[in-house]
């Protein structure tokens, strides 16, 4: 094999290796000088034992053959110093696609384990959506409309009309919720549009946590009238260890005043979602305004069946969008339609498990839904109140 067979198969080099295989060509080289002196040597000797015509031919030789030789010489270190240079930069090279190769292969393993967990995450989502709870957890809108009208709101309050929640409503509902599920609920959030438009608020937080007093209540606002509000309403909160949970905006609102609001009246704050630390951005949830898509799939993908469960006049939904759909209708003349078959009675129902099984599973509403096509991470803006901001 030669040396340059050789050196294919090894790279690439380490350095140890790159010395071995130069010190291998310099031997050759130097085998090839010696085998040059010898022949001169033989010449030289021969000068003295031949005769002068001889002598003169061999001198002309042992001439040339000397001449040869540093010609040899010099074009061998030449050589040898460009395939050493070469060697450096194919080692190089090679050494720059290992790294290359090995940095991609980690990646691709990285890349592989998320998606494994991705789709574990969601066939676990997907699981748990089609699973009854064992707590119950829902929402409860104090007010329909907002103050803020964010572009595309999901409860579509940037459109709602005025509309506000019934103490007699309410009380009528949590005691029959909290009937139902022995006082136990793991969290409420008392929300809307814009909970804190209600004048009656403490009321409502006051009803909430006698019905429920365990469960983690949260009053779930935009902030922007947390410091317009009363003593009352502060200890109220306190008393009932309620927790402020306000969406941080990228609006003009002192939020490190609200968080030091709360702590002066001893009040839990915590922003909601990550927004406390990330700049709130807005998701479309296109609908379809002929509701053909399979309503069984919408359910399936979408992220908010079973979980954003919400209270309304009565009748507990697996979603926001079914019981509020009437202000888009109102606003847009348009006709998706709610039925019967969209809620459960919690007069009727007789029992927490019945509730638990109904919210466990499609409703036809969900056909209006196309989960798949929900476009996230848009700039936060106000609503111009166009359909366009629901639809795709
Ligand atoms: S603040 Fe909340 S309720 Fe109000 S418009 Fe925005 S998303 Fe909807
Ligand atoms: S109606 Fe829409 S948002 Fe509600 S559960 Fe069905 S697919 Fe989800």
């Amino acid at each position: 094999m030669s040396i340059g067979e050789r050196i294919k198969e090894k790279l690439p080099l380490s350095s140890t290796e790159m010395q071995q295989i130069m010190q291998q060509l310099v031997e050759y080289m130097q085998a090839q000088f010696a085998e040059m002196m010898e022949r001169i040597t033989v010449i030289e000797k021969n000068l003295f034992e031949n005769s002068k015509t001889e002598n003169d031919n061999l001198r002309e030789e042992l001439f040339q053959l000397k001449k040869d030789f540093v010609v040899l010489k010099q074009q061998q270190y030449k050589e040898l110093s460009k395939i050493q240079s070469c060697l450096i930069e194919i080692n190089d090279l090679l050494q720059e696609k290992c790294i290359e190769i090995n940095q991609n292969t980690e990646q691709k393993k990285k890349d592989i384990i998320k998606t494994i967990h991705w789709r574990t995450d969601r066939l676990e989502e997907i699981y748990n959506r089609h699973t009854p709870r064992t707590e119950l957890s829902f929402e409860v809108a104090l007010a329909e409309h907002c103050n803020l009208c964010c572009a595309g709101c999901d409860h579509f309050s940037a459109i709602a009309e005025p509309e506000f929640a019934d103490i007699e409503e309410f009380k009528r509902d949590f005691a029959r919720l909290s009937k139902l599920f022995n006082g136990q609920a793991q969290e409420i959030h008392l929300l809307g549009g814009e909970p804190l438009l209600h004048p009656d608020i403490v009321q409502f937080i006051q009803t909430a946590r006698i019905c429920f007093p365990d469960a983690v209540i949260y009053i779930t606002t935009n902030g922007i009238l947390l410091q317009q509000m009363k003593d009352v309403f502060w200890v109220a909160c306190h008393d009932n260890k309620i927790v402020i949970q306000p969406t941080k905006y990228p609006i003009n609102l002192n939020y490190t005043a609200l968080e030091t609001l709360a702590a002066e009246h001893g009040v839990e704050y915590r922003y909601f979602g990550n927004t406390g630390t990330t700049i709130k951005t807005l998701d479309k949830y296109p609908l379809d305004l002929m509701g053909s898509q399979d309503a069984r799939r919408s359910f399936r993908l979408c992220h908010r069946a079973n979980k954003c469960i919400y209270l309304q006049h009565g009748k507990l939904y697996t979603c926001t969008v079914a019981p509020t759909i009437r202000h888009l209708n109102k606003r847009f003349g348009l006709n998706l339609i709610e039925s019967s078959e969209d809620y459960i009675d919690i007069y009727s129902a007789k029992s927490a498990q019945e509730i638990l099984e109904f919210l466990a599973c499609p409703i036809p509403f969900c056909k209006y839904c196309m989960p798949e096509k929900i476009k996230r991470g848009i700039e936060w803006h106000q609503s111009n109140g166009i359909l366009s901001e629901w639809i795709l």
